[in-house]
């Protein structure tokens, strides 16, 4: 994004932030590091916090590890800053085995959710210090600082203590005192946790605009979904310290590959069953042949199949935008579509949208979500048909254990 159109600021912030600059990021633009995890795994005593993670992230991409808390994902970044000392498994940094290098060797920076800005040096000393360790000319500090501070953009600002800043602005300065020595890559543990959700939403976005000028590998840890698919060119899902799936925003969202994901990253609707996959050329979706699922007396089809030969416990997970409810009949119906009869709970009005929360008959829950303009004519209370194409059905394997590790 270029200077001259800023990422609009929430109201308070001073305008100095937004003003264009002279001093161009450019001056801190690096190559990415590539970071290879193999068979990572971290135990402690009773506890094993990371098990047999592998992941390669590219280098310049912006990769999210998200995953509810105590899932490793901040074991697995302090084992790629060197921090913690894998158990087993190796960690590679543009293909070289780095075990053994000690973390200010590692040519990373990082970015923890307390700012962690020595409180008695100003701005411009608290920037300077990852330089003056590095044995910087005082010239070129001077000029690495105050294009530190332009990328981050709170220029004029080199004479505050951290004491006179915001929150929002302390962690701008610890952002630019990680990138000030333009690493090859930069880590970062929740760095927005603190902050409230305006300037989170706002800071967002700036850090992925730095991430752009720069062209450093970003490696960030988070438990916020949302945050995850604003940011995030792939995101690796953790759960009980393995990753479940590596993809991109849209691919986990559209296609989950565990029922995990699937209800960790956005709402849907879950219908579990017995899943039988059909025989080539039968009655389900797609030329794959699909499969059956029976609910509520119905039987739902789907895509694909699940693995195993007879019938498997399963489920059929639709995101709400793909469902939709018709009162007084039209549902649509024949090969192409799924339905399900169901009571309309509660209605909740969200401005651009409407989500409808819906009872099937057999008790479990329903969720629709439908854009303004569009919304069916229908109250809580009423009887519904819900329909979806059997090509937006997503079939997955059940798993017992994914509201515990959700709630
Ligand atoms: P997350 O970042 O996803 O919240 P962590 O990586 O911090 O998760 O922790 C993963 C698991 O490892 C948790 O069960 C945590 O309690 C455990 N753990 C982390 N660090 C230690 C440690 N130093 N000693 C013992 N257990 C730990």
């Amino acid at each position: 994004m270029p200077d001259s159109a800023p990422t609009p600021a929430p109201a308070g912030l001073p305008r100095a932030a937004l003003a264009p600059t002279a001093l161009t990021p450019a001056a801190l633009a690096r190559a990415g590091g590539e970071i290879t995890l193999e068979r990572l795994t971290k135990r402690y005593a009773d506890t094993s916090a990371v098990e047999d993670v592998s992941l390669t992230i590219r280098p310049g991409e912006f990769m999210t590890l998200l995953g509810p808390s105590g899932s490793g994902k901040t074991t697995t970044l302090n084992a790629i800053a060197g921090f913690v000392t894998p158990t087993s498994g190796r960690l590679l940094i543009d293909g070289v085995a780095v075990d053994n290098v000690p973390p200010h060797r590692r040519d990373i920076g990082m970015v923890f959710q307390h700012y962690a800005l020595f409180p008695h040096m100003t701005v411009a000393e608290n920037i300077a210090f990852p330089l003056k360790q590095r044995k910087v000319a005082r010239g070129r500090r001077a000029e690495l600082v105050g294009a530190a501070l332009a990328t981050v953009r709170l220029p004029g600002f080199e004479r505050r203590y951290p004491h006179e800043l915001s929150g929002g602005q302390q962690q701008r300065v610890a952002v630019a005192r990680s990138i000030v020595y333009a690493p090859r890559v930069m880590l970062m543990d929740e760095p927005l946790g603190a902050l409230d959700k305006k300037l989170r939403d706002w800071l967002q976005l700036e850090i992925k605009r730095i991430h752009d000028e720069l062209g450093t590998t970003f490696v960030y840890v988070t438990h916020d979904q949302d945050e995850a698919l604003v940011l995030s060119d792939r995101v690796a899902v953790f759960n009980h310290g393995r990753i479940q799936q590596v993809g991109t925003p849209g691919e986990l969202y559209e296609r989950p590959s565990t029922l995990f994901v699937a209800q960790f990253l956005g709402d849907s609707t879950v219908l579990r069953g017995q899943v039988n996959r059909n025989g080539s050329g039968g009655a389900g979706g797609g030329s794959d042949g699909g499969s059956t699922l029976g609910k509520c007396g119905r039987i739902l089809r789907a895509p694909g199949s699940l693995d195993g030969a007879g019938p498997t416990d399963g489920a059929i997970v639709v995101r709400p935008e793909r469902l939709a409810v018709h009162g007084n009949g039209g549902a649509p119906d024949g090969a192409d579509w799924n339905t399900l009869p169901a009571v309309v709970e509660r209605e909740i009005y969200l401005g651009s949208s409407r989500k409808l929360e819906l009872r099937l008959p057999d008790g479990d829950p329903a969720l629709v979500r439908e854009q303004a303009g569009r919304l069916a004519d229908v109250r809580p209370g009423d009887q519904v048909t819900l329909a979806w194409r059997v090509a937006d059905s997503v079939l997955l394997t059940d798993d017992p254990d994914v509201e515990a590790a959700l709630t």
